[in-house]
């Protein structure tokens, strides 16, 4: 072995959604003139425990966590950040003094960019979908001032934890929607989130959001990463409204994530770059 063991981070789940951040990653540490490793590790979801073992007793430094580790890592770890304690959901865990501590970077990632072309406080929001991004998505939108939050999910039971979580955790003001046909968007709402999975890997794929009701007062966002440019952001885009697309997020997200780890700062162009590369954009 040609390199310290403790320079090494992980993401541990699932590897397709390992690949574009380890290629984002590499380059990030290249450029920070850092000896680091991230490694791409599958492990399925009964081995978690062993994995984690391991995770130890290798003294990595830290690591990524997607799906579908990102509620059962919790068991395995010492802390949490106040976010991750929130959404019940960690992404990123940090090794300080021995000590795993369990960090969710979406949300700030995701809020981060959104910062860019609106300040979220006083903003009137609406998300689509109650999984695990929207929950990240939610809280720190919530703690962020936001004036208020719609949540639009076709599983009542899934919406309606997130609005519990909203309305008496985060002391935000929230409703749901149950859907059963488009949504139709009030002309007084800033921002709205595409944090459904809808549109991964199907430029064509309809979100359930009736788009006659997008204004060019509207920011109009999407998580999903691969393709960027969905259906509903080419829809949004041609009614005038500004959009941001998933790689905004996952870029930020690795951000944080590298910063927690190395306490350096990453060039983000550096990190768009490489994914853009990556997924041959
Ligand atoms: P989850 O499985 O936790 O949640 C999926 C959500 O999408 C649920 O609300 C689900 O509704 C909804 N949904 C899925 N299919 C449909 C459908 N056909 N009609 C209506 N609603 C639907 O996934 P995640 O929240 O973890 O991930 C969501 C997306 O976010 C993925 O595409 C992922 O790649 C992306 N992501 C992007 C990140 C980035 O940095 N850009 C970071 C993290 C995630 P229901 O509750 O009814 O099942």
């Amino acid at each position: 072995m040609d390199k310290p063991i403790q320079d090494i981070v992980s993401c541990m789940g699932n590897p397709v959604a390992g690949n574009p951040s380890q290629f984002m990653m590499e380059r990030a540490f290249v450029a920070c003139n850092l000896d680091w490793r991230y490694l791409t590790l599958q492990v399925p979801a009964g081995n978690l425990g062993d994995a984690m073992a391991g995770f130890r007793a290798m003294s990595f430094r830290g690591g990524n966590f997607t799906i579908p580790h990102k509620v059962a890592v919790i068991e395995y770890l010492d802390d949490l950040s106040d976010a991750a304690r929130l959404m019940g959901a960690v992404n990123c865990v940090n090794v300080v003094d021995g000590k795993l501590i369990g960090e969710n970077t979406d949300g700030k990632g995701f809020v981060q960019s959104l910062r860019e072309v609106i300040d979220p406080a006083e903003a009137k929001i609406v998300i689509l979908g109650a999984g695990g991004a929207a929950r990240a998505i939610a809280v720190e939108l919530g703690l962020a001032g936001a004036a208020s939050i719609t949540i639009v999910n076709r599983t009542e039971s899934r919406g309606q934890e997130l609005l519990t979580v909203l309305q008496q955790i985060v002391n935000c003001r929230a409703d749901l929607v149950t859907l059963d046909d488009d949504f139709e968007i009030d002309e007084d709402v800033q921002v709205v989130i595409n944090a459904t999975s809808i549109g991964l890997g199907d430029a064509e794929a309809k979100v359930p959001l009736d788009v006659e009701t997008l204004l060019p007062s509207m920011v109009v966002a999407d998580v999903v990463f691969n393709p960027p440019q969905t259906r509903l952001l080419r829809d949004a885009k041609q009614r005038g409204c500004q959009t941001l697309d998933g790689l905004a997020m996952l870029v930020n997200q690795a951000v944080i994530g590298f910063k927690i780890w190395t306490e350096v700062d990453p060039d983000p162009n550096v990190m768009r770059e490489a994914l853009e590369e990556y997924l041959e954009l």
